[in-house]
């Protein structure tokens, strides 16, 4: 029995919500490789990831992001494999003098599905702010790429108990400029505190924000409410994923310093197989 109940606790969007029954079609662990790899080394991992997985099980998909130069390399190594390709930044920009920048359509030109946006390391390095980070999820979505929206608090947030004030902040930005009607994301929990540090959020808080979250998207609009995954992120790895992904509204995981090594990476995925 479907049941959907929501409580509005302000005027925004910080309501409770019950919602039974299973929320989206498929799972995903989406690994980024961030700035590694080298032409033996992509080559090796892929090869193993594949010689222990053969088959993707349909329920759950794989996607691993390299760095824009191995992308071809990657496209052309994962071919047949059912897994998808991922990329880890797009510039806002279509064309044009913005050196250095990669637009969304030449990701897609050369095989990407995914990619991520607003990872944390970019929101502290690089000084990505809400505002270019919507603008990069519109021009993802308008390059038809799947962006993989990434949010988070840093450790200070959360101990001084704004955890929900800055999720929401994150997510008004950028869903002001999606049309939820069609257009299609996944959203990804990343605790910063929680990302390379080998110390995962605890299962209490992942089940909490991850609730907070479907609340959001299924107050935006139902149905797109419930066909978005929502990934954990932050220190998931072959020994924490079985518990994790058995937890309400995970529906997979991005994957970090795991996503390296193939038999992390795939234990991590049949956790979630397990769990599909
Ligand atoms: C990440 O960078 O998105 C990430 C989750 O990293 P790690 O798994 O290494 O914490």
């Amino acid at each position: 029995m479907f049941q959907v109940q929501i409580v509005f606790v302000t005027q925004s969007l910080i309501c409770h919500l019950t919602v039974g029954g299973n929320m989206t079609a498929k799972k995903w662990v989406i690994g980024n490789w961030k700035l590694q790899g080298s032409l033996a080394s992509n080559r090796g991992l892929i090869e193993c990831i594949r010689a222990r997985l053969p088959v993707l099980d349909e329920r759950v998909g794989m996607a691993v992001s390299p760095v824009f130069p191995y992308l071809p390399q990657v496209a052309d190594l994962i071919k047949g494999s059912g897994i998808d390709l991922g990329a880890q930044n797009l510039s806002e920009q279509v064309k044009g003098a913005y050196t250095g920048e990669v637009a969304g359509t030449m990701l897609k030109d050369v095989g990407v599905k995914f990619v991520i946006v607003g990872h944390s390391e970019r929101r502290a390095y690089q000084g990505e702010d809400d505002e270019l980070i919507a603008r990069k999820v519109r021009s993802a979505l308008d390059a038809g790429l799947v962006p993989v929206l990434c949010v988070g608090e840093t450790r200070d947030e959360r101990e001084a108990g704004e955890t929900w004030a800055i999720l929401l902040r994150q997510l008004n930005a950028v869903f002001d400029l999606i049309d939820s009607s069609k257009d299609d994301i996944v959203l990804a929990y990343e605790p910063r505190w929680a990302i390379g540090t080998g110390v995962s959020a605890t299962p209490e808080m992942i089940a909490d924000v991850h609730g907070f979250l479907r609340t959001y998207l299924v107050a935006r609009h139902v149905e797109f409410g419930a066909r978005t995954p929502i990934l954990y992120g932050g220190s998931m790895n072959g020994a924490n994923a079985a518990t994790i992904a058995i937890i309400p509204d995970v529906d997979g995981g991005l994957i970090g310093s795991a996503a390296l090594k193939a038999d992390e990476f795939v234990s991590i995925y049949d956790a979630l197989r397990a769990a599909a």
